[in-house]
């Protein structure tokens, strides 16, 4: 579904992506670990053309998509997911979701092209479909609380329903479960697999909880120095030298 070929992404001098060559199948939970400072994340940002890579090509499928910008691969369906921004705190987590194709169109646009009474059916679409989204993922209680008020593990399974309201194809997910406990942890671990196997979501998953990562994710790509290091099941990977030499630091 994705291919990366010889991506090169350099800070000044620094090679954080340094000629990584990857793919993520459609229909499977991939997941990318690798220490600290390996360029996983620099990786994702280019992908989602958050930046632009110092040189190499992103395929998707046959179609080149290296340097889109972040909305014209929204529309073909590649997401990554955001931290809920700081404005938005102050909105319900129902009109989080709510917004979240609005947006895409642009607010002004929208108001012009549609009547009052357009906007009102739309809106009420929306707003079923956030519902729809929160019973999903087991959060229906949440609708009403405040973005800024809920933990932080909710918040994670908030950004996961954002792609809910598009058609989303494949999905970056970057820490997950960074300062989320046990049981949360395990319930977006539940929405990810249900979202891969019943709605066909393909996953690109960064996180270092090996335990959560051996549950949900195979294959599973080890990144260290910009580079990919080795690919195969988390027990594969786990077992393999290079990549307990590359954690280790040598
Ligand atoms: P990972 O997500 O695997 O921990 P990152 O992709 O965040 O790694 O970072 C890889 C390296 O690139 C790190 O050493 C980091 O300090 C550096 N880096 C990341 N972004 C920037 C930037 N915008 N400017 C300079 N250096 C950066
Ligand atoms: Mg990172």
């Amino acid at each position: 579904m994705i291919r990366v070929e010889n991506l090169h992404r350099h800070f000044g001098g620094f090679h954080a992506v340094d000629g990584a060559s990857l793919s993520i199948r459609q229909g499977t939970v991939t997941g990318l670990i690798g220490p600290n400072g390996a360029g996983k994340s620099t990786l994702f940002n280019v992908i989602a053309g958050r930046l632009p890579p110092t040189s190499g090509r992103v395929f998707m499928g046959e179609e080149e998509i290296t340097g889109l910008a972040p909305h014209e691969l929204f529309h073909k369906g590649v997401l990554r997911t955001f931290q809920i921004a700081h404005e938005f705190g102050s909105m319900t987590v129902r009109e989080n979701l709510m917004m979240v194709p609005a947006r895409q169109h642009g607010e002004k646009l929208w108001n012009a092209i549609f009547s009052r009474a357009q906007i009102r059916e739309e809106e009420e679409r929306l707003r079923a479909k956030a519902d729809e989204v929160l019973e999903f993922l087991t959060i229906s209680h949440i609708a009403d609380h405040k973005a800024s008020q809920i933990s932080g593990g909710q918040k994670k399974l908030v950004e996961l329903g954002r792609t809910m309201m598009v058609d989303a194809k494949i999905v970056f997910l970057d820490e997950v479960g960074a300062g989320v406990n046990r049981t949360l942890l395990n319930t977006i671990g539940d929405a990810i697999l249900r979202l891969n196997r019943e709605r066909g979501y393909t996953f690109c998953v960064i996180e270092h909880d090996m335990e959560f990562i051996g549950r949900i994710c195979d294959p599973v790509i080890v990144m260290a120095e910009g580079k990919v290091l080795a690919e195969g099941s988390a027990a594969e990977v786990r077992a393999n030298e290079r990549v307990i030499e590359a954690y280790l630091g040598r």
